[in-house]
């Protein structure tokens, strides 16, 4: 009997042990389980949370780019280059800190100063042939260094495009031999004067130039030697003009000056200027050395009318009677008749 009870009692022990282990063995496993799910569940939070901060930074960068081009945008629709500036130093205070920034001349002296002061960034402009500036900046935060120098290019592709498009606007009203002022600008300003003249109760003259006996001097000397000659003459009438007259090419060998706000006298005193210039010089063309002379004729507003193309025919009728009267003189309209 007590044997049996004994043998029932180990049985059930060892049913117990059994369930026990089982059971340690099922727990265990669960516990692995738990624990790989848990270490799953971990990184998916580490991978969300660095793609959350991967789309901060690109949202970050998207609004840079927007930044940068609405900037652009407002700097390219200028063409002065004070007002690009303007506006570049706008933008660039909403954006960046500093205390002050200046655009300087890639030639001024006082670039070697900034460079020597530590209080200085400075940022090279560069155009396609050389340098075009520099952006001086003073007391620039050292963590903005990388924002100004990005908006240091964008504003160095616009300076370039205005620099580019002020050479073509030059090319267009400049005569390509001789480097003064094309016909066509000539009578534009001709006539803003004209018209500036008349409101204001000015006086304003009208000077037209023609070398005398330019053909033989052709023909003796050849085409290229008379270019030569051409330019010279132009810049002795450059060189004894005032900054307000304007001086153009108004068609082969002939040249024409318009004089703001002078008379008759005034302006047959800057006629005899250009006509003794001329005469005293001695100019060079090639291996040769040559001796020209000039003709001039004067028209005068309000005495000589009051329309454009009725001072260009009364200077060229007055240049024709320093012609007829020996060539090297000036005459003006109505002088003599
Ligand atoms: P005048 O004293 O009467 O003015 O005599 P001229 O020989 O100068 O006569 P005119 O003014 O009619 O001659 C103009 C000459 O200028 C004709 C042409 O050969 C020359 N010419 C016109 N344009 C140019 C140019 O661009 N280059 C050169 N080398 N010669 C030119
Ligand atoms: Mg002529
Ligand atoms: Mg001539």
């Amino acid at each position: 009997m007590a044997v049996m009870l004994l043998t029932i009692i180990t049985y059930v022990a060892l049913v117990i042990y059994c369930a026990w282990k089982v059971f340690i063995s099922l727990e265990l496993k669960e516990q692995e389980k738990i624990f790989q799910e848990s270490a799953r569940s971990q990184r998916l939070v580490e991978q969300r949370e660095s793609l959350h901060l991967e789309k901060m930074l690109f949202e970050n960068e998207a609004l840079e780019i927007l930044t940068l081009y609405e900037i652009m945008k407002e700097i390219s629709q200028s063409l002065s280059e004070k007002e690009a500036f303007e506006i570049f130093q706008k933008k660039l205070s909403a954006h960046v800190v500093f205390q002050e920034c200046l655009l300087v001349h890639p030639l001024s002296d006082e670039i070697n100063d900034y460079k020597k002061s530590p209080e200085y960034f400075l940022f090279p402009l560069q155009g396609r042939g050389g340098r075009i500036g520099f952006l001086v900046v003073r007391g620039l935060a050292q963590e903005d260094r990388d924002k100004f120098i990005i908006l240091g290019h964008q504003f160095a592709l616009a300076l370039r495009r205005i620099k580019l498009y002020q050479e073509i606007e030059r090319i267009a009203i400049t005569d390509s031999l001789t480097e003064l002022h094309t016909r066509r600008y000539t009578t534009e300003r001709f006539q803003e004067e004209l018209s500036r003249a008349k409101a204001r109760g000015m006086k304003l003259s009208f000077m037209m130039i023609d070398v005398d006996y330019f053909k033989n001097f052709n023909d003796q000397h050849g085409h290229l030697a008379g270019d030569q000659i051409l330019c010279e003459v132009a810049r002795l009438i450059r060189e004894n003009i005032r900054e307000i007259d304007i001086a153009g090419r108004f068609g082969g060998e002939e040249f024409c000056v318009v004089l703001p706000d002078t008379d008759r006298t005034g302006a047959r005193y800057a006629a005899e200027r250009i006509r003794q210039a001329v005469d005293r010089a001695v100019i060079k063309a090639y291996d040769t050395e040559v001796k020209i002379t000039v003709s001039l004729g004067v028209a005068t507003y309000p005495e000589d009318g009051a329309a454009l193309e009725e001072f260009v025919d009364k200077a060229d009728w007055a240049l024709y009677r320093a012609k007829r009267e020996g060539r090297n003189r000036v005459c003006s309209f109505g002088i003599y008749d």
